[in-house]
């Protein structure tokens, strides 16, 4: 006899990063029954964006559903330090040991509800291994590459988190001994090279010249796509950083398959295809060879999804399959 939730129980779960706070009702199969946005005032004081995320759980709690909640799940951007229920953002800067769990069990609506927070990337991690990309895989890097590149860990079966909430922070791993320095302290970290605010900035040092002004990842890609050769050489570069740290990953770890989500993963193939081959170059141990990456495919909805599957395996929940 397979245990299940309660017919009808629901986890309030938010996802907060540096450009959006987003919040959803979930039910035991990882489906969102209804969900709500707003932008993140991350360069405004600290109160502004916790009064910011207030509203989104004021908006949850006036849904009919409210009344079905059995706990709170939070991905927030990292570090978070998930013993002490802080979080140091390094995207919302009037957040430094911002006490969020405090804030969140203080709603008026939350009271009593039991609240569990994660790191955005262990949320991730959730989310892929529940409803995504890594389904049916007992071990996994998920990794989501945009501004930013943040990770998390399915190991054994299950997400780990680590002892504080941060585990699979391969972002901020070095890939380049002498590399640039990050907003981290470290030196050559993933993010320095891999996330998209890198591709840009390495093509534009190599003369890449943006059409409009616009020097986003995207008007790189583009410019990839028509056969720019600064612009492919800043994507290779990247697929080349990503792949030394998933090989590291899978020889520390062994794992089965890299999840990889996020903007630039979206532009597929111009990021996959040299990945995978540089993959070879790197995932050379007989463990790592057979080693599949695969793009993630919740999309936005992987914050909240993840949230959810925190909140419901602290609490010892089943997460059952989705309907
Ligand atoms: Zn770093």
């Amino acid at each position: 006899v397979t245990e299940r939730p309660e017919a009808g129980e629901l986890v309030c779960a938010l996802d907060i990063g540096g450009t959006k706070i987003a919040g959803a009702l979930v039910d035991g199969g990882g489906a969102v029954v209804t969900g709500t946005r707003r932008p993140t005032p991350a360069a405004e004081p600290g109160e502004s964006v916790a009064a910011a995320l207030d509203q989104v759980v004021d908006e949850l709690a006036a849904s009919p559903d409210w009344s079905r909640v059995r706990a709170v799940g939070i991905g927030s951007a990292g570090p978070v330090d998930a013993v002490k229920g802080l979080v140091h953002p390094v995207n919302i800067p009037g957040w430094r040991g911002f006490p969020l769990v405090e804030r969140v069990s203080g709603h008026p609506a939350v009271d009593g509800v039991p609240v569990v927070l994660a790191g955005d990337g262990v949320a991730m991690a959730a989310a892929e291994h529940w409803r995504g990309a890594a389904r049916g895989h007992a071990n996994a890097l998920c990794m989501v590459v945009s501004t930013g590149v943040g990770g998390g860990l399915v190991l054994g079966g299950s997400v780990y988190a680590g002892p504080s909430g941060n585990a699979g922070h391969i972002g901020h791993t070095s890939v380049d001994l002498d590399g640039d320095p990050c907003a981290c302290g470290g030196r050559g970290c993933l993010e320095t090279i891999a996330s998209g605010t890198a591709i840009a900035r390495h093509a534009l040092r190599g003369g890449w010249q943006p059409a409009d002004g616009d020097a986003s990842a995207a008007a790189v890609g583009r410019a990839a796509l028509a056969g720019d050769p600064v612009a492919l050489a800043a994507y290779d570069r990247a697929a080349r950083a990503l792949a030394a740290g998933i090989a590291a990953t899978a020889a520390l770890i062994e794992i089965e398959v890299a999840v990889i989500g996020g903007g630039v993963a979206q532009s597929g193939d111009l990021i996959f295809a040299p990945l995978r081959r540089w993959l070879t170059s790197y995932a050379t141990l007989p463990f790592t060879r057979t080693l599949a990456v695969k793009p993630a495919v919740l999309g936005t909805d992987a914050g909240v999804v993840g949230a959810a599957a925190i909140a419901l395996q602290a609490l010892g929940l089943p997460l059952n399959p989705p309907a």
